[in-house]
């Protein structure tokens, strides 16, 4: 099933990959920029949206697509020039691509989601810090329909292709699952004919398992996880990575617990940067919820509304994470 979908969907996360690593290779601090909400973006985040929508668009025109970025700074002061280092950054994968096709391919990421319908999800770059300090960082697209996710794609161009330890690997790789199909592909970036097939580790002691949390203790309850860790009786110390590549890792079992746990009040996790990754979890044999054990939401509109934290994991670890949550106190 899906399976038009899921081509095209692989094609433009790895075309917006490839565009990602050229401009951080050539990363300036004149690349980064500020939204209104303070949080950074960079030429990469719009221009990995505009070629992944450009992509869907032209094979599902009346698709509705539900994308992180918006062209907002690009009609600020300043635009112009935004603009201007975008199409350059473009001019390959989309040739003659001018500001009112950009604004329009950007403008395009505005769906509001919801129930009962199909639309797509896009975080261009999750996690921009993790891209701008030179670490990881995903791009996600996943397919809705009727508030499930029914395709899964993950570009993690930073990641190292087999296991954690950095040392000398080859890095980048690609996630893909769909509904219809057991099997959760991964695909070297470099050498996208080389596919194999992943799975989260099964059976797991909590003493062996491996967490995984954000690098950015704004996102996500650090102290509080390490409590829950240690309840638990697990020995290793956390491994913090950016982005849905926690989310990757599960999925291929190099670690076995992904904790988001609330760090302030009011903050309402984005659809994008949950549903790619949380299908391939499943997928891959694990499990996904909420910290109070529901199901993840995708059909309340951009934000899991009917949701507070993530727990995922692999290893059947699921219910006893959930217990260690339930007996540990925020901190105050
Ligand atoms: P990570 O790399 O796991 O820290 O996730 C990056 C994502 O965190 C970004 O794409 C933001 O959408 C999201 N984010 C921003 N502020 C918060 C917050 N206060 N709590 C949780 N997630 C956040
Ligand atoms: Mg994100």
């Amino acid at each position: 099933m899906f399976e038009k979908e899921r081509a095209t969907a692989v094609a433009a996360v790895l075309r917006a990959a490839s565009i990602c690593e050229q401009v951080r290779a050539g990363f300036s601090a004149h690349d980064a920029h500020e939204k209104d909400d303070r949080s950074p973006v960079t030429i990469a985040d719009f221009a990995a949206q505009a070629i992944i929508i450009d992509m869907i668009e032209s094979m599902y025109p009346k698709d509705e697509i539900v994308g992180e970025e918006d062209a907002d700074l690009l009609k600020g002061t300043d635009g112009t020039m935004l603009g201007e280092a975008v199409l350059d950054v473009l001019v390959t994968a989309i040739p003659g691509i001018q500001m009112d096709r950009l604004v329009h391919l950007l403008e395009r990421g505005d769906g509001r989601g919801g129930k009962g319908k199909r639309f797509w999800t896009l975080d261009p770059i999750d996690g921009t810090k993790g891209f701008i300090r030179g670490d990881q960082y995903a791009i996600a697209l996943a397919l809705i329909e009727d508030g499930e996710v029914v395709l899964g794609v993950l570009g993690c161009p930073a990641l190292p292709v087999n296991g954690l330890n950095e040392d000398g690997q080859v890095r980048g790789v690609l996630l893909d699952a769909a509904q219809g199909d057991t099997q959760v592909l991964m695909r070297s970036i470099a050498d996208p004919q080389d596919v194999q097939s992943v799975r989260a580790r099964s059976a797991v002691e909590l003493s062996e398992a491996v967490f995984c949390e954000s690098v950015e203790k704004a996102h996500t309850a650090q102290s509080r996880s390490s409590r829950i860790a240690e309840d638990l009786g697990v020995q290793a110390s956390p491994v913090q990575i950016d982005s849905q590549c926690k989310y990757a890792v599960v999925a291929r079992g190099d670690a076995d617990v992904y904790l988001r746990l609330p760090a302030k009040k009011g903050y309402t996790e984005k659809i994008w940067d949950h549903a790619a990754g949380a299908f391939l979890v499943e997928h891959a044999g694990g499990q996904v919820t909420d910290m109070d054990g529901k199901a993840l939401d995708f059909s309340q509109g951009r934000e899991l509304t009917q949701n507070r934290g993530i727990v995922a994991t692999g290893g059947g670890l699921q219910g006893l994470v959930l217990e260690a949550v339930i007996r540990t106190k925020p901190s105050a």
